[in-house]
C-alpha cells in the first residue's frame, strides 16, 4: 500500500518534470518515492524475476552497463537501467519507479544499475544483487591522498554484505581491485587483459596506484594497459596481479570504430573504439558468465550494441564526422587523447570544461591531464565551456601551437572547429559531463543529433 503509494508519486513527479522539458536524467521521482517509502528499491528489486545487476568503478560505468542490458535483453528479458550519470541510490530508485506498474509492483526480470562507488553498500543492502561488477578505481579528479584506499575498503564490505549466491565479477588487472578481491572470503571471478601487442609504453603521470598495497614498494608492470590497469606485481613478493579467470587475448583495435577479442575461446567484437572498451566488452562478457549466460550468445548479441549517451556517440555536420567523447577526470581524459591519437590520428579538437556542481567545481585537475600529446598532433584545438580560459591556460603550457584562443560559447566553438577542418575530416569534442549535456542538446537542436528520451 504504501509502496504503492510511494511509486504513484515518484510517477506522477516524474510526468511533470517531462512536460516541463526536464527529460533526461533527473532522479526527483527517486527522491520523492523514498521520502513516502524508504523501503520502496528493496521492494521493487524483490519483484524482479532474475535479480539485480550493479556496476560500480570509476571509469566505464556507463558503457558496461549498456553491454550488459543489451545481452540480457536478448533472452528476451525486460530490463530496468538507471540514467547515465543518476548513479546514486535515488537514480537507481527512479528508474525502478519509472518501470513499475500502477499497482507499485515491477513487472520485469532484471535491473542494471550503474552504481557510484561510495553507495555501493546501501545499493547491494537494498537491491540483493546477484552479481556485483568492478571496474576499476582510479583517482577521480583532486580526490585527497587516502580517499581512494577508502573506497577500496567501502567496496570490500559492500561485496562481503552481498547475500549468498551473489558473484564478485573484478578486474584482475587493477592493482586496487585486485586488492579488494584477494581479501574477500568468498572467490571473486577475475578478467583481465592478456596481450602485450596493445600495451602502451609507460604508466601516465596521473596514475596513481603505484604502489604495492602491502609493503609500499613501487608496483613493478610487465604491462600497462589503461591507467594504473596492467599485469603488476611487487618486487618484494608478497601482492600480484590475480589470474584472471577469463583473459581477452588477441586483441585487435580496428580505429575507433570497432575492438576484436577472444576470451574463453570465443571471439568477442563490439562497434567501440579504444583499449578502455576493451575492458568494458570484458567486464560485460565475465557479467554475463556470471549470469549463466553462453559465450556464443553473448557473441552475438555484442555485435550489435550502440555506443551510450554521450560515449564515442558519432555525427556528420557540413561534411565533417565527429565523435563525442566524456572526459571526467584525468585517466578518462589521457584515455580519450591518446586513443583518438593512436587509433584515429586525431587532429581536430573541441575541448569542453564546466565546473559545474555534476562536473567538480575545482577544474585544476586539467593539470594532471596529458595536453602535451597534442603539442606536434593538432592541426585545431578549440577551448571551450565556462572554463574555456583554464583549459586555453593548460593547453598554452602544453606548448599546443594550434590552440585557438578561448571561446566559452559550445555553439561558436563548434562551428569555429567545423571552419577549421577540411571537408571529410574527423573532428573529437571531448567535454565535461555538463558540457556534454550542453552540445548534446545543441547537436539535438540544430537536428545533428537525436533526442537521448527518444533513442
Ligand atoms: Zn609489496
Amino acid at each position: 500500500m504504501r509502496r504503492a503509494l510511494a511509486v504513484m508519486a515518484g510517477k506522477a513527479t516524474g510526468n511533470l518534470s517531462r512536460l516541463t522539458g526536464r527529460g533526461g536524467g533527473t532522479t526527483f521521482p527517486g527522491d520523492v518515492a523514498r521520502a513516502l517509502d524508504p523501503q520502496v528499491l528493496r521492494k521493487l528489486t524483490s519483484d524482479l524475476k532474475g535479480g539485480t545487476v550493479l556496476i560500480t568503478g570509476t571509469n566505464g560505468k556507463t558503457t558496461t552497463a549498456r553491454l550488459v542490458a543489451a545481452l540480457l535483453e536478448g533472452l528476451p528479458a525486460r530490463v530496468v537501467a538507471n540514467r547515465a550519470g543518476a548513479n546514486l541510490i535515488y537514480g537507481a530508485t527512479a528508474a525502478a519507479v519509472a518501470r513499475a506498474g500502477l499497482n507499485g509492483r515491477l513487472d520485469a526480470e532484471w535491473a542494471v544499475f550503474e552504481i557510484d562507488e561510495a553507495t555501493l553498500p546501501k545499493a547491494v543492502e537494498e537491491t540483493r544483487p546477484k552479481a556485483v561488477l568492478v571496474g576499476n578505481l582510479f583517482r577521480d579528479q583532486l580526490d585527497r591522498y587516502g580517499e581512494l584506499e577508502l573506497l577500496a575498503m567501502t567496496i570490500e564490505r559492500a561485496l562481503e554484505a552481498m547475500p549468498a549466491g551473489g558473484q564478485a565479477v573484478l578486474n584482475a588487472d587493477d592493482p586496487r581491485v585486485g586488492q579488494i578481491g584477494l581479501s574477500l572470503s568468498r572467490p571473486p571471478l577475475w578478467y583481465g587483459i592478456e596481450d602485450p601487442g596493445v600495451a602502451v609504453g609507460e604508466l601516465p603521470h596521473a596514475a596513481d596506484a603505484r604502489t604495492c598495497p602491502r609493503c609500499g614498494a613501487a608496483l613493478e608492470f610487465a604491462a600497462v594497459y589503461v591507467g594504473h590497469d596492467g599485469d603488476y606485481r611487487c618486487p618484494n613478493g608478497d601482492f600480484a596481479r590475480p589470474r584472471p579467470d577469463l583473459a581477452a587475448t588477441d586483441v585487435r583495435l580496428e580505429g575507433l570504430d570497432r575492438i576484436q577479442l577472444t576470451a574463453a575461446g570465443t571471439r568477442l567484437g563490439v562497434a567501440l573504439g579504444g583499449l578502455y572498451n576493451a575492458y568494458n566488452l570484458m567486464a560485460a562478457f565475465a557479467l554475463g558468465r556470471a549470469l549463466g549466460l553462453k559465450p556464443d550468445y553473448m557473441a552475438e548479441r555484442l555485435k550489435h550494441v550502440e555506443a551510450a549517451f554521450g560515449r564515442q556517440e558519432r555525427f556528420e555536420a557540413r561534411g565533417r564526422r565527429f565523435t563525442m567523447m566524456l572526459a571526467k577526470n584525468p585517466t578518462g581524459f589521457n584515455e580519450i587523447l591518446r586513443e583518438s591519437i593512436r587509433l584515429a590520428g586525431g587532429r581536430h579538437y573541441l575541448v569542453g570544461l564546466n565546473d559545474r556542481l555534476a562536473d567538480g567545481r575545482d577544474v585544476s585537475w586539467i593539470w594532471d591531464v596529458d595536453f602535451e600529446v597534442l603539442k606536434d598532433q593538432a592541426a585545431v584545438v578549440v577551448p571551450s565551456g565556462d572554463r574555456a580560459y583554464d583549459m586555453a591556460v593548460r593547453l598554452k603550457y602544453a606548448a599546443v601551437a594550434a590552440a585557438r584562443p578561448p571561446e566559452p560559447d559550445l555553439g561558436r566553438a563548434l562551428d569555429e572547429l567545423i571552419e577549421a577542418m577540411p571537408e571529410g575530416a574527423d573532428g573529437f569534442l571531448l567535454c565535461t559531463y555538463t558540457a556534454m549535456l550542453d552540445l548534446r542538446g545543441l547537436l539535438v537542436r540544430r537536428g545533428w543529433l537525436r533526442p537521448y528520451w527518444a533513442t
